[in-house]
């Protein structure tokens, strides 16, 4: 039986005016080329989005245009920048935003009330509608979960302007939805032969499981589907202490291993809820060639900054600490590591773990009461992408051929180990210069090749089509957090994950709720 759910007919008001020049909405951050636009609409209010809806051909609905995939770069299509949709509500333990509301004004004006959204993705300059679009994860989903975990309720404007206003936990699916329109039911059929695979982060095409919620179908869809007008989030009072920890680490094996105990640690403590145990929301990790970009672009000296140069990977711990553990003073507590007799403490703790593996001694900690360090490590970490995009924007100066060769894969924690070893064969194999950072807590990696040719980003896209094979062969997903969007290889990758079929039955749903193709055209699917 399908859960039947009417939408509010399209709004009366008039179409906000049409702006001509769409000079500065024509790229994304994926940098493709071409992008051309019939103009763009800046809707004001839902209404307006309803309006802009009710009867437009093709729309492209874009956020900060952040987006890795050029899923925000329109060919032919109207923009529908979503740039002022800033009203914001914040609640107890809520916040409702429009969808053009940076995620940095989410954070900030959280602050205020000592909360904060925890699952954002590392980039704050994007907006709420852009992140749950595509189903954005950020460092701390290993504690926290992704996006789609945070939102509580969305309002969806639908191709042909029906509004649809959604709360979690109101309309769930047994095979399908029927959406009631102004134009008729959209009927909305669930496959039953998609299986996700079993990770942390999916930005896969469209989110299909058994009993699933509705808003969970939007949420990811990359504006395929509908446009977010507006988003409620929960949100989660911030944490009284955190410590980031700068480990190098002398091998990749010794950041798995590392990573792992924390993991486990971290895991222990969530389920004794011990004040005292060791607490890890996030951990990143670079490897070597990382720190070489590092080092030849003088980061480390900038932010003084030791990296030994025997470290061959480097990990950045965030470690939330309990209000209990905020009585001893912070360097106390280290200074009594090696007293087994001394006071109990999650910092003790952590840095007994690193000494164990003989990582404690090159160890950067900074301490709650330094942000300042603590940002300094995040902006080392960030300098990694930064380096790599400026080299394949040097080299696509002599070769136009050469464009950014980058993957997204995430595994079980358990095959980590496994997909490193696997990645870094395909590339070597193919002589390819490759750095590799991401989210190691949760086995999220971005392999990105540093192009000397085109014949490179060729070889690039056929090992990341090797890699993708096997990480879902290992239960992985080869499409973790920046979604599908207009890269045809992600496309590809998503017809690995799913099969034909699968991508078939994903179009289908589209073609139910979107019979004419007028939204993110090519976005997702090839377009036809
Ligand atoms: C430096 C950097 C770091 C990044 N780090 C991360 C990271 O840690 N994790 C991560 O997940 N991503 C990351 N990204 C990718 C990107 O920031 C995210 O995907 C982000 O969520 C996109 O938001 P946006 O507002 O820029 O959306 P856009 O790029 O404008 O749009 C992205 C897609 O969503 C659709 N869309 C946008 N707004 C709406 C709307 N209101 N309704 C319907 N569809 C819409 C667009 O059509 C497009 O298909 C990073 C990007 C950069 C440049």
């Amino acid at each position: 039986m399908s859960s039947r759910i009417v939408a509010r007919p399209p709004a009366s008001t008039a179409v906000p005016a049409l702006q001509a020049d769409a000079s500065s909405f024509l790229e994304d951050a994926a940098h493709y080329p071409g992008g051309t636009a019939a103009g763009v609409l800046r809707p004001r209010s839902i209404d307006d989005v309803s309006a802009c809806l009710r009867d437009a051909r093709r729309v492209l609905a874009v956020g900060a245009q952040s987006s890795l995939t050029g899923g925000a770069t329109p060919f032919g299509d109207l923009v529908l920048s979503t740039d002022r949709l800033t009203s914001i509500s914040v609640g107890p333990d809520r916040v409702r935003v429009g969808a053009g509301v940076t995620l940095q004004r989410i954070q900030d004006e959280l602050a205020r009330v000592g909360c904060w959204l925890p699952p954002v993705p590392t980039y704050l300059g994007a907006f709420a509608g852009g992140a749950v679009a595509t189903g954005a994860a950020g460092a701390a989903t290993f504690k926290y979960g992704t996006v789609r975990d945070w939102v509580d309720g969305l309002t969806v404007v639908l191709a042909g302007g029906d509004v649809l206003e959604l709360m979690r936990g109101y309309h769930y699916a047994d095979d399908g939805f029927v959406i009631g329109t102004s134009t008729g039911d959209r009927v909305v059929r669930l496959p039953d032969h998609v299986r996700m695979p079993a990770v942390p982060k999916r930005s896969a095409g469209y989110f299909i499981a058994p009993g699933m919620d509705l808003l969970d179908l939007f949420i990811g869809s990359e504006g395929t589907l509908g446009v977010i007008a507006d988003v409620t989030f929960r949100t989660a009072p911030l944490p009284p202490a955190v410590c980031r920890a700068f480990v190098p680490v002398p091998s990749e094996a010794c950041a798995i291993e590392l990573t792992g105990k924390l993991r486990l640690a971290a895991l222990d403590t969530w389920l004794s809820r011990d004040p005292f145990g060791v607490d890890v929301a996030a951990i990143e990790h670079i490897d070597a060639r990382s720190i070489a970009v590092i080092r030849e672009d003088g980061v480390d000296r900038k932010f003084n900054i030791s990296l030994p140069s025997e470290s061959a990977c480097v990990l950045l711990v965030d470690l939330e600490l309990s209000r209990a553990a905020s009585r001893t003073p912070w360097l106390a507590q280290l200074e009594s590591m090696d007293d087994l007799d001394a006071p109990d403490s999650p910092l003790v703790r952590f840095g007994r773990i690193l000494k164990r593996l003989g990582v404690f001694e090159d160890t950067e900690l900074a301490l709650p009461d330094n942000r300042s360090r603590a940002a300094a490590f995040a902006e080392l970490r960030e300098a990694v992408p930064a380096g790599v995009n400026r080299r394949v924007a040097q080299a696509k100066r002599q070769d136009p051929g050469i464009s950014k060769t980058a993957a997204d894969m995430i595994v079980p924690f358990d095959r980590f180990g496994d997909m490193m070893r696997e990645c870094r064969r395909l590339f070597a194999a193919r002589d390819l210069d490759l750095a590799v950072w991401g989210h190691i807590s949760d086995g999220n990696v971005h392999p990105n090749v540093i192009p000397r040719n085109a014949e490179d980003v060729r070889k690039g896209r056929e090992a990341i089509l090797e890699l993708g094979a096997s990480v879902i062969l290992m239960g992985g997903c080869p499409l973790a957090e920046h979604g599908v969007g207009r890269n045809p290889i992600k496309q590809e990758l998503l017809r690995q994950l799913y099969g034909t079929a699968g991508v078939y039955a994903m179009r289908a749903i589209k073609l139910s709720l979107d019979p004419h193709g007028s939204l993110a055209s090519g976005v997702i699917f090839p377009a036809q």
